[in-house]
């Protein structure tokens, strides 16, 4: 799950890290007054959307009077964000963040992030800060400082001098460094986070460390166990299918083929996807209905996989492990005549009473086309899905 800026912002302060004060509007009299309420001459209007690069997209001002407060924020509220961080998505404005404005003397980069290779938490740090770091990491990667936290000792200062020296920073910036990382560990384990980027960390014109900008990630598996952050949600800033797939219970992901997939268990929709790309197809999705599968969620999944824009087949894959074969082919019965599938739908089904199963979709009298096993199933799907191509 991904967060706000100013929700991040919060989350920084309770903890103890250097914010500048700011205030979320929802609408210009929303903004006007928290400008006024902030003080000073000068501030910035920042667009709350789930995506860094908000700057060059036009979400990112700085204004010297009220009724420019007002002006930008009017604009904001009315567009759609999309940048290289929104996955195709355009994103709605709801709420702008004001801010006190500073000088800037420089603009470093810092993250921590889940480093599942080497099984730890990593830091990683430039002096390169506020551009796109991705360029960074591909161009001069010699600017990059990496930091591993040994996940037993925790975080150690040691390794924020590590960091500080070799992003070349001064003995008092070290310091204050020291103490941004510690917090920032102990907010990444405390709230089960995946990423927490701050692009740009700030040298102030007062000489001190700040975040300037502020991105975390949360693993949706702890959610559970994070009221205060599943609260923070906003749905407006999500994909609406993998929203409506979350309320199911249902692992969906959109990707951009045209193979709708439609799979019990995780690790079998992954070798469903393998096995249709080593047949020349591409998976529109990622679905995993769970291993114990009913008929009514299969209906809804089936809804889900077929408000994807560029669907031209669905590959049905079950193995009847704790499922039953039989009832799996009534819920694919109930929902292609319920839902109104327009597409052919590829069947392939294996385990428990799969005869049966098999028997039912048979005598459906549906244009369901069964396979006799996953490789048989993925070339008629990308045969299907080549046909309706040809067709349209
Ligand atoms: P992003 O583009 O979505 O990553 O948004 P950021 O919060 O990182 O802001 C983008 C850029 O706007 C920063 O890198 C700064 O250069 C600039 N910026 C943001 N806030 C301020 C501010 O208070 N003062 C000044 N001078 N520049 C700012
Ligand atoms: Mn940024």
């Amino acid at each position: 799950m991904n967060f706000h800026e100013y929700q991040a912002k919060e989350l920084f302060a309770s903890y103890g890290i250097p914010v500048h004060a700011g205030k979320v509007a929802r609408t210009p009299d929303e903004a006007v007054v928290a400008a006024q309420s902030l003080g000073g001459k000068m501030w910035v209007v920042k667009a709350q959307v789930h995506a860094g690069g908000r700057g060059k997209a036009g979400g990112v001002k700085l204004v010297r009077t009220l009724d420019d407060v007002r002006a930008e924020t009017e604009r904001m509220l009315s567009m759609k964000i999309s940048t290289y961080q929104t996955g195709g998505l355009a994103l709605p404005v709801d709420s702008v963040l004001i801010a006190e404005a500073t000088d800037i003397e420089s603009e470093l980069y810092l993250s921590a992030l889940i480093d599942r290779v080497n099984r730890c938490v990593t830091f990683m740090g430039s002096a390169a800060g506020g551009v796109d770091i991705e360029q960074v990491a591909a161009t001069e990667p010699e600017k990059i400082v990496t930091v591993k936290v040994d996940n037993t000792a925790g975080f150690q200062a040691y390794q924020a001098r590590q960091m500080g020296f070799g992003m070349g920073l001064s003995a008092k910036h070290v310091r204050q460094l020291t103490g941004i990382m510690s917090a920032l560990y102990r907010l990444f384990t405390d709230k089960d986070l995946s990423l927490v980027e701050v692009n740009p960390l700030i040298i102030d014109g007062k000489d001190n460390l700040i975040a300037l900008d502020a991105k975390i990630n949360m693993d949706d598996n702890a959610l559970f166990r994070h009221h205060d952050m599943a609260a923070m949600r906003d749905e407006a800033q999500e994909d609406p299918t993998e929203a409506a797939a979350s309320r199911h219970g249902l692992n969906y992901i959109t990707l951009d083929g045209n193979i709708a997939c439609m799979v019990n268990g995780a690790g079998l929709a992954m070798a469903t996807m393998d096995v249709v790309k080593l047949n020349g197809g591409e998976p529109a999705n990622f679905l995993d209905v769970g291993g114990g599968t009913n008929a009514e969620r299969v209906k809804e999944a089936f809804k889900i996989i077929l408000s994807g824009e560029h669907v031209e087949a669905i590959l049905v894959n079950i193995f009847g492990g704790i499922v039953r074969c039989d009832l799996i082919a009534q819920g694919i019965i109930a929902a292609v005549e319920e839902v109104g599938v327009s597409v052919p739908v590829v069947v392939r089904l294996a385990g428990t009473l799969v005869d049966e199963g098999r028997k039912l979709l048979a005598e459906s009298g549906l244009a369901i086309i069964s396979a006799a096993d996953l490789n048989d199933a993925a070339q008629k799907a990308v045969a299907a899905a080549n046909n309706s191509e040809v067709a349209q």
